[in-house]
């Protein structure tokens, strides 16, 4: 059967994919989304919109919104070391299955098609001629993108090099009853010392609560059995759980990685480029969506390499996780060290911090404010009062 050629296939519609089909719809450009499941889909994910996340969404979203969080704490072993209720919400919460449809009805509604419940298999051909094997036959594009997260196929078959370490994270969806789900209104925990190398959350949704824990330990068997310990801590032991879904997360990507080159490109959780403290990944799937359509127009209006958008990527992004690589060593290599000095400096980490999460800061800035001499005085400050 022929089929159509498209400008660009866009291989995952999950948040990433999803822009960036939206984006190079709206100008103009012939855009297939391939997504293997049916939509919508339940995707492990806390579900938290930080400020930074939210603001690089071109259209509202408030129809899947389940909570607006004001109040944020950071809690080490049990005892909250930061607590700020802000007159703002800070993180939004949402589903990821709603807001990853309505992602895609966006980009829809502007001229993208979707293929669902077809996989990508491989690719072929010169770069602006591919050949696209899916379950569904052959299509043909003159770009391909891998918006297929974390171990992306698409990155393998465009020949790109894209090396990673991985988190292992356990999401539950749970039902708490009596009036468990108003204590957790309007707010997030982030706790500390509860798993080691990583930390466990719980989020508020509009009926229920999404809690997980994750970590950085390369072997994680028994991650089920501490996110079990996790949720009694949280007096959620006896909370119905109605998912409960294992999935790594990308982090530290390798300095001689190529996002991008034999006429195609990878974005999102497939860059490996993921917040290395926290795991959050939906400003980093925004924000590579947003760097990638601007290389991808370029390349198909102006013939220009796509190796643009590698260059973009390792200066904006690639620099960020670096610096956040470096603090997440040593809140996660040396608890020993990291915990007391989060318990006694929480209120000034934390608030700076949430200064990452709203864009005011970044990781650069706020590594010289920890280890740099204004950090390191400003703590002594709090030590002498
Ligand atoms: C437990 C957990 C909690 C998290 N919590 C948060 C949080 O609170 N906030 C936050 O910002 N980030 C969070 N993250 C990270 C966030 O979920 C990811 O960074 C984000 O989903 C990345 O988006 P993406 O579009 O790159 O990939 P994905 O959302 O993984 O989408 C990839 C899509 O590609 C499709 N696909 C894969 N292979 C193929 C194929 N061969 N053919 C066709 N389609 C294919 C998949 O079905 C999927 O729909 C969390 C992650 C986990 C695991």
């Amino acid at each position: 059967m022929t089929r159509p050629e498209y400008d660009t296939i866009i291989v995952g519609a999950g948040a990433a994919g999803a822009l960036l089909a939206y984006e190079l719809a709206g100008a103009g450009l012939k855009v297939l989304l391939v997504e293997k499941k049916r939509l919508p889909r339940y995707k492990a994910c806390g579900g938290g919109l930080t400020p930074r996340a939210l603001n690089l969404l071109p259209f509202s979203i408030q129809p899947v919104i389940e909570d607006a969080t004001t109040t944020a704490r950071l809690l080490v072993n049990g005892r909250i070391a930061f607590e700020r209720t802000y007159p703002r919400p800070m993180v939004h919460m949402v589903m990821r299955d709603r807001l990853d449809a309505l992602l895609v009805q966006q980009a829809i509604d502007r001229g993208a098609h979707l293929a669902e419940g077809i996989r990508f298999l491989k690719a072929a051909g010169p770069p602006g001629r591919l050949e696209i094997e899916t379950t569904a036959g052959i299509f043909r594009a003159r770009c391909l993108v891998g918006a297929d997260g974390v171990h992306s196929r698409v990155a393998r078959h465009l020949g790109l090099k894209v090396g990673y370490r991985t988190m292992t994270a356990v999401e539950a969806e749970i039902v708490p009853s009596g009036d468990l789900l108003e204590r957790f209104r309007h707010r997030f925990d982030f706790d500390f010392g509860v798993i080691a190398q990583g930390y466990g959350w719980v989020f508020p949704k509009r009926h229920h609560l999404s809690a997980g824990v994750l970590t950085r330990r390369p072997k994680a068997r028994t991650i089920g059995r501490e996110l079990h310990r996790y949720l009694q801590r949280k007096g959620l032991g006896a909370a119905r759980v109605t998912t409960l879904k294992l999935h790594p997360i990308p982090y530290a990507p390798r300095a001689t990685n190529t996002y991008a080159g034999n006429g195609g490109l990878v974005v999102g959780d497939a860059t490996g480029m993921v917040d290395p403290i926290t795991g959050e990944g939906l400003y980093y799937a925004f924000r590579t969506a947003q760097l990638a359509q601007a290389a991808i127009r370029a390349f198909l209006e102006h013939h220009t390499a796509l190796s643009a958008y590698d260059q973009a990527l390792r200066q904006t992004l690639g620099r960020e996780v670096r610096y956040a690589g470096l603090l997440a060593a040593v809140l996660y290599r040396l608890p020993l060290l990291s915990y007391p000095l989060l318990s006694r400096f929480g209120d000034r980490i934390g608030a700076k911090h949430m200064e990452v999460f709203e864009g005011r800061l970044d990781y650069p800035a706020l590594f010289r404010y920890v280890v740099g001499p204004r950090g390191i005085r400003h703590l002594l400050t709090k030590t002498g009062s």
